[in-house]
């Protein structure tokens, strides 16, 4: 008896022992890619500027075969209070291209600064372009991300929120790669636009480095938390350093190792039902508020990698 105790207690322990880093090497690692802001969010106007943009980023995504999902602010669909058709015409190429599309509220307000009923207007108005857009595609409108990352002060108006989404037929869509890939846009776009031109090829040269930092930092986490690699959800914005270099990102991605998923295989991974009770003034990785619910021990955290201060200053951010 005592031998077989023995033994199954070595067992157990083997079982229990943290994934070999030779197992962790040799695991796929798969990643949804999202995009936020949709249709352009950068300090470029012209309705020529954003069809450049939407052409190049939809050219990569599929030369690559990437199955994002872009989210739309509809708000942005109007010029002096008028449907501008050509901003429309750059999601129908979205959809055209087979992507997604989702709802990310009409005119991109935090959850935390006004109050409930107000976003879940904004949340409706928000999909009134998309509904038509994606019932021509025969298609159906599923997700919602919340601007900032803000989902609510309060596990009340949080679940308030979240019941009201389940209503209208949506589902979260969470993030885990969560980065200040914005301020590196922004710092290229005021770059540019004062044809600063080593200036904004130095802010393209740090942006994939960075990324790839994230990466790591976020695949270590999910190591520590779940003790193998999640799949990965990837926020980035319809944007001019996303338009020129998301190229070099996907690069990056495939020589890490990376399998490009859809957001609705990510979400079968069973981590997507971790525990979630977190109601922080910040937007935040979801692996992050996983860790958080469970208490990990401060430390968890360290290691995060953070803006270069070029980056910063450039983009007039003071900080992340
Ligand atoms: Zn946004």
């Amino acid at each position: 008896m005592f031998k077989t105790g023995s033994l199954l207690a070595i067992i157990l322990a083997l079982a229990c022992l943290p994934t070999s880093a030779f197992a962790q090497s040799k695991q796929q690692k798969r990643v949804a890619i999202t995009f936020d802001d949709l249709p352009v969010a950068s300090t470029v106007q012209t309705a020529e500027g954003w069809a450049e943009i939407t052409t190049k980023l939809l050219t990569t995504m599929t030369r690559n075969k990437i199955p994002v999902v872009g989210f739309v602010n509809e708000g942005q669909l109007y010029r002096d209070n008028k449907l501008d058709p050509k901003r429309v015409a750059l999601l129908r190429q979205w959809l055209d291209a087979g992507l997604e599309l989702g709802n990310h509220t009409f005119s991109h307000k935090s959850l935390h600064a006004i109050p409930l009923a107000e976003y879940e207007a904004d949340v409706l108005r928000g999909e009134e372009v998309l509904r038509q857009l994606t019932a021509a595609k025969h298609a159906k409108l599923r997700y919602f991300r919340h601007p900032f990352l803000h989902t609510g002060r309060s596990l009340e108006v949080r679940q308030q929120f979240e019941s009201f989404l389940h209503t209208h037929g949506y589902t979260i869509a969470p993030v885990t790669i969560d980065n200040s890939e914005w301020i590196f846009a922004r710092a290229y776009d005021n770059a540019r636009d004062a044809n600063d031109v080593t200036a904004t090829a130095q802010v393209a040269e740090a942006y994939v480095p960075y990324m790839e930092s994230k990466f790591a930092h976020f695949e270590n986490l999910s190591e520590k938390l779940f003790g193998r690699q999640i799949k990965q959800v990837l926020l980035l914005h319809a944007n001019s350093i996303n338009a020129d270099h998301f190229g070099d990102l996907v690069a990056m991605l495939k020589r890490r190792g990376y399998k490009f998923i859809t957001l609705a295989d990510a979400l079968t991974d069973s981590a997507y039902k971790s525990p979630d009770s977190t109601t922080g003034a910040w937007g935040i990785s979801w692996i992050d508020r996983w860790a958080l619910t469970r208490k990990v021990p401060d430390d968890f955290f360290k290691g995060e990698p953070a803006t270069p201060a070029f980056v910063l200053k450039l983009a007039k951010v003071e900080s992340e």
